[in-house]
């Protein structure tokens, strides 16, 4: 084989930051997307003026790679915390941004409502705080995160038990996870802790572009130039006998590739590598998604009550509101706002086979229930657009072992060295930077091995 080139699927954000690394590289690469654009579940629309993100919508304090990123390719970026309305027992409290949600006197009402200040409460929250500073050095999405370490087979439904968590504050804690996550009581403690030590200890240091977290696909999409190929689904990965992948199969004929870098949700990869070995395709079958729906309308009014970034509702099936112009003002046209609809857990099931129409009327319906006060969200037809984003696989669910199993699978697919490397969220503490991360990683194997093997470039 004298062609070197790399071939990667998937244009998410692993696919992307894998892409941008090798060019840097000066290694020659060819990325292919399924989708007519790249981003996958971080991509960014733009309608009509507005700049609307698809799936993921924050950055956490510890996402190193992607503030590198946002560095290296100019892009600023701007504090995102919020202030919530929250719909607990029959009543709307408010939690103000940079004061978590367990600090402040004047937040009393709202803590007592979202059942932190009975003795049970009390006592749950302080062996929750002080476990998470115990372990904060672990629980991050950091590109080195140790969370393996911390992954002892316990789901956090066990974890929340094992505390004595009283049922009101469960589903305060449990609730604002499950509405994008889906059903966490199922996932690993240790990647759920993870995600409180971020929200609940460093709630105020939560960021993203100024338009948005989308901004960053486009920005990498961008630096990738004419190394991107999109609409064009990759169908296959022909391996030789040494079990080295040699060429990728798509609609329109194959493409040689001496290493292939398969950056697609753990769910899909099989279905693309058959050839796969039983310990990879066990391993692969312990990653978990949940799915998602994201309605966003463009507004000429603010939907929310002033001050309200957003309104969650942890005790059913409502979509959690976002308005998020409130701190993202670049992101609409000066005096628009947007309202995003966004819901997981069964809901999300139900609604992912329907119309757009209906998937925006029933959102709007259930949001209508219990609308916040002062709120004006809008009728049915209202709106200067909507788009609906359906995610069959959106958040990674990081069940109890999840982390052990990727890291021998990690170790097993370094051991072939067959020029086959995975990438995705799954192969990191599965976020945008975990996604990144393994990008990068795999990028810089790949240079590695062709360094190794002396193999000429194209
Ligand atoms: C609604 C929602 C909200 C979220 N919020 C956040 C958040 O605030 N912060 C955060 O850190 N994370 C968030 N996430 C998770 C985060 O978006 C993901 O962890 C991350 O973007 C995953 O990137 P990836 O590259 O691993 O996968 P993906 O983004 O899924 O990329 C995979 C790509 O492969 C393509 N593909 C699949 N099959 C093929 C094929 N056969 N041929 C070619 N291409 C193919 C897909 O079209 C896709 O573009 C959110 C996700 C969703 C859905």
């Amino acid at each position: 084989m004298d062609a070197t080139r790399v071939v990667i699927i998937g244009g998410g954000a692993a696919g992307l930051a894998a892409c941008h690394t090798l060019r840097k590289l000066g290694i020659p690469v060819l990325l292919l997307e399924k989708d007519d654009q790249v981003g996958g579940r971080l991509g960014g629309d733009r309608v009509a003026g507005f700049c609307i993100d698809q799936g993921a919508d924050f950055f956490c304090p510890s996402y190193d790679i992607t503030f590198r990123l946002c560095e290296e390719l100019g892009l600023p970026l701007r504090r995102s915390a919020m202030n919530l309305g929250w719909y607990r027992n029959g009543r709307w409290v408010v939690t103000r941004a940079g004061n978590p949600v367990l600090a402040s006197l004047r937040g009393l009402g709202a803590l007592r409502a979202l059942g932190a200040l009975s003795p049970a409460g009390a006592r749950f929250l302080f062996k929750l705080l002080s476990g998470l500073k115990r372990q904060s050095e672990h629980l991050n999405f950091s590109s080195d995160s140790r969370l393996v370490e911390l992954d002892e087979g316990e789901s956090f439904g066990e974890y929340l038990d094992r505390l004595g968590a009283p049922d009101s504050l469960r589903v305060t804690l449990k609730g604002f996870l499950e509405m994008t996550m889906g059903h966490v009581e199922a996932s690993g403690a240790a990647y759920m802790r993870t995600y409180l030590s971020e929200m609940l200890l460093k709630h105020s240091e939560l960021s993203v572009p100024p338009q948005g977290a989308g901004a960053l696909a486009h920005a990498l999409a961008a630096a990738s130039g004419d190394s991107i190929r999109v609409s064009t689904p990759v169908r296959r990965v022909l391996m030789n006998r040494a079990g080295q992948p040699h060429s990728v199969i798509t609609d329109d004929g194959p493409i040689e590739a001496v290493a292939v870098i398969c950056a697609v949700p753990a769910t899909r990869v099989a279905g693309i590598i058959p050839d796969l070995h039983d310990e990879v395709r066990a391993a692969l079958g312990t990653v978990e998604y949940s799915s998602g729906c994201r309605v966003v309308i463009g507004l000429d009014h603010p939907p929310l009550p002033s001050g309200w970034h957003g309104a969650l509702y942890p005790e059913d099936d409502t979509p959690l509101l976002l308005d998020r112009s409130i701190n993202l003002p670049d992101i609409a046209p000066p005096g628009k706002s947007t309202l995003d609809l966004l819901v997981g857990r069964d809901r999300a099931e139900q609604l992912l086979p329907l119309a757009d129409e209906e998937i925006k009327r029933r959102l709007l319906d259930d949001a209508r229930r219990n609308r916040p006060p002062g709120s004006a969200l809008p009728q049915d037809h209202e709106g200067i657009f909507t788009r609906v984003y359906r995610w069959q696989e959106a958040v990674c669910m990081g069940p109890p072992g999840m982390f052990r199993a990727m890291a021998r699978m990690r170790r097993e697919l370094a051991r072939d060295g067959n020029g086959l490397f995975l990438a995705g969220d799954y192969m990191g503490v599965p976020s945008v930077n975990g996604a990144l991360a393994s990008g990068v990683a795999s990028a810089e194997q790949v240079a590695a091995r062709l360094q190794n093997s002396g193999a000429p470039l194209e």
